[in-house]
C-alpha cells in the first residue's frame, strides 16, 4: 500500500477563506453603515433594508446600540475616548462578518469625520459604504422616539448629539436620504438600488 506523501494535505485542512464563504451565501460581505442625528431614521430603515433582502435570499446582521451596548460595549460610557473605541470594536466585529460574507447593517450616530473615517479605514474602504440619514434636527426633535431629545433639552443627558455635541455633517458618503422629505418605502428603495449592485 503506497503511503501518503507528509506534504500533501487534504484541502478541508486549510483554512477556509472569505471567497469560498461568499460562494456559499452567493452574495458579497458589505458593511452599510448608518449615520445621522438620533430620530433620523436610520433603526427604521435598517431594519426595512434587511427584511427587504432576507426576501431576496441575502444574509445580513444589524448592529445597533440594542446588541452592542448591552453586550460586548457594555463597559463603555460616552466620554469622546469611550465614544471612540465604541465605534472602534462596532467596526473590527463588522470586518469579522464582512469576511465571512455577511452584509452588516449598523445603526451608530458615528457624529463625527474622524470617527467614520477610522471605521472606513478598519473595514476598508471597499466594503464601507456610507448613508447619511438625514432630517434637519428640528424634525428630529419633534418626533423624539425615545424622549431622548425632550431629557436632553432638561439636562438630564450631557453631551447630546445635535444639542450639546456636535453631528459634522459626512463628507465621504454614498448617499445621503432626507427622511423628512421621502417615505419610508421610498427610502428603502434608494438604499436598495445602491447597495443591491455591489452585494450581489
Ligand atoms: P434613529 O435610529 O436614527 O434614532 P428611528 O428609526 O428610531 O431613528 O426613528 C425614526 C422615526 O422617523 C421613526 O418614527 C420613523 O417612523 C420616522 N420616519 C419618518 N419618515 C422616515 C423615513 N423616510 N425613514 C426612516 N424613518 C422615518
Amino acid at each position: 500500500m503506497p503511503t501518503k506523501s507528509k506534504d500533501i494535505f487534504p484541502v478541508f485542512h486549510e483554512i477556509l477563506g472569505r471567497a469560498e464563504k461568499e460562494i456559499l451565501l452567493n452574495q458579497h460581505g458589505k458593511v452599510i453603515w448608518l449615520t445621522g442625528l438620533s430620530g433620523a431614521g436610520k433603526t427604521t430603515l435598517a431594519k426595512h433594508v434587511e427584511k427587504e433582502l432576507f426576501v431576496k435570499g441575502f444574509l445580513t446582521q444589524v448592529l445597533d446600540g440594542d446588541n452592542i451596548r448591552t453586550g460586548i460595549n457594555n463597559n463603555l460610557g460616552f466620554t469622546d475616548s469611550d465614544r471612540f473605541e465604541n465605534i472602534r470594536r462596532i467596526a473590527e466585529i463588522s470586518k469579522l462578518f464582512v469576511n465571512c460574507g455577511v452584509i452588516t447593517i449598523n445603526c451608530f450616530i458615528s457624529p463625527t469625520e474622524e470617527i467614520r473615517d477610522m471605521a472606513r479605514r478598519i473595514i476598508g474602504a471597499d466594503d464601507f459604504i456610507e448613508v447619511y440619514v438625514n432630517a434637519p434636527l428640528r424634525v428630529c426633535e419633534e418626533r423624539d422616539v425615545k424622549g431622548l431629545y425632550t431629557r436632553a433639552r432638561r439636562g438630564e443627558i450631557k453631551e447630546f448629539t445635535g444639542i450639546t455635541s456636535p453631528f459634522e455633517t459626512p463628507e465621504n458618503i454614498d448617499i445621503e436620504i432626507r427622511t423628512d422629505l421621502l417615505s419610508v418605502e421610498e427610502s428603502v428603495k434608494q438604499i436598495l438600488e445602491l447597495i443591491l449592485p455591489r452585494i450581489g
